[in-house]
């Protein structure tokens, strides 16, 4: 049997990569997948890049900004191993609010004095009744499904093996020391082994990490006029993620209800109605589909990076709503710990044990 230096589960945009990454150290990797590659909540995901201080836990923020500025860099690679065109774009966030927020430097960041037509087909009076503060982001945009194909292509490229349809049902320990994955097909060695598996972490994992779902249901409509509304705009009810060819992407709502992926069409018709109230022009888009994902949330909200204390078993996973951001730093730190060098970037706040340490012994 091949023992490869690495096995990571999961090819979701996490674990897609981490492998390309580990690949780029020199490391012998492959990357099971229990479905298809990058076909779970990183295909669902609307795509925001939003690095906000004021939207996100304190503990996170160095780590969402270190992402976002190497977002750039990450999609031109992609681009240039898989050859296909991944849709970044850096028209920035209007993002409305009940409440200004604080603190507030604004130090990249404006307010929309008055914010008349900020965007010329937003409905002004009605967000103006609404909401108190509107804010324009430098955030950027990615589409996640054009982001996953070009990293299963990066991979392909690079020779990294890519097992799809291969679950992972345990992971194999020897001496307490990760020697392996048995999956429902057969059983692979290595002398590390990576959880990437999201909102699933759990299911196979050594010692515990409860990992669960958070429901996502989103549509896409086709906007009347492409760039019709250019920048994402974001309100506590909704928000709007145009993409580069005229599809207009409207979501998501957040819901504990396990591993059920059916839209439910009465959500879908409230989260386009929320839509129509900021941009009324949206009537004449036509309705081309509408879906739902799994975000991988943690007790603490926030994810688990780094070792675990089971030897040769690390752990990334537990995104959440940030995943497709903190896709590239994750990739970045992990490669870093794993190959046994200090992380560039301080992950003491994310350890995988701090669910507690025990591990499921079997044998190898
Ligand atoms: C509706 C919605 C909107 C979102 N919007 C944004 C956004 O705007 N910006 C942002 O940054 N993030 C967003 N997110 C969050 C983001 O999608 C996730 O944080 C991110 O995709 C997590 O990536 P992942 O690779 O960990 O998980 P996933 O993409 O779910 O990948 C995990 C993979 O592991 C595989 N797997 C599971 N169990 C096993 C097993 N036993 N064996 C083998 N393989 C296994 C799965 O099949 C899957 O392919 C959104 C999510 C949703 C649902």
């Amino acid at each position: 049997m091949r023992n490869y230096d690495v096995i990571v589960i999961g090819a979701g945009i996490i674990g897609l990569s981490l492998a390309i990454e580990l690949h780029k150290q020199g490391l012998d990797v492959l990357l099971i997948e229990k479905g298809k590659p990058g076909r779970e909540a990183s295909w669902a995901a609307g795509g925001m890049l939003a690095d906000f201080a004021s939207e996100m836990p304190l503990a996170l923020r160095d780590l969402a900004s270190a992402s976002a500025t190497m977002y750039p860099e990450f999609v031109h690679q992609l681009q240039d191993e898989s050859g296909l065109k991944i849709d970044l774009r850096s028209h920035g966030t209007l993002l409305f609010l009940e409440e200004p927020p604080q603190p507030c430097a604004l130090d990249d960041r404006e307010w929309l004095a008055g914010w008349d037509d900020p965007e010329p087909e937003l409905n002004a009076p009605f967000l103006k009744a609404k909401y108190r503060a509107g804010i324009y982001l430098k955030e950027r945009s990615v589409d996640p499904r054009d982001l996953t194909n070009a990293a299963v292509e990066a991979c392909r490229h690079r020779r990294i093996d890519l097992s799809s349809g291969n679950q992972a049902l345990e992971v194999r320990l020897n001496e307490g020391k990760a020697c392996g994955v048995r999956t429902n097909k057969t059983s692979f060695s290595a002398g590390m082994v990576v959880n990437c598996a999201g909102a699933w972490a759990g299911q196979f994992s050594p010692c515990p990490i409860p990992t669960r779902p958070v429901k996502g249901q989103m549509l896409c409509l086709i906007m009347p006029q492409r760039e019709m509304v250019r920048h994402v705009v974001r309100t506590p009810a909704v928000y709007l993620i145009p993409r580069s060819d005229g599809r207009m992407l409207i979501g998501a709502t957040a819901e504990e209800s396990g591993f059920d992926k059916r839209t439910v069409p009465e959500t879908i018709q409230e989260l386009r109605q929320a839509a129509l109230d900021i941009v009324p022009k949206l009537s004449e888009a036509r309705f081309l589909d509408a879906w739902a994902g799994l975000r991988p949330a943690t007790p603490d909200g926030l994810p688990i990076l780094g070792p675990s204390a089971i030897a040769g078993y690390f752990v990334a996973t537990g995104h959440f709503r940030d995943g497709i951001l903190l896709a590239p730093i994750t990739a970045k730190v992990m490669a870093q710990v794993m190959t046994g060098r200090k992380p560039s970037i301080d992950i003491t706040n994310f350890p995988a044990d701090r669910f507690g340490r025990e591990a499921r012994l079997t044998a190898s």
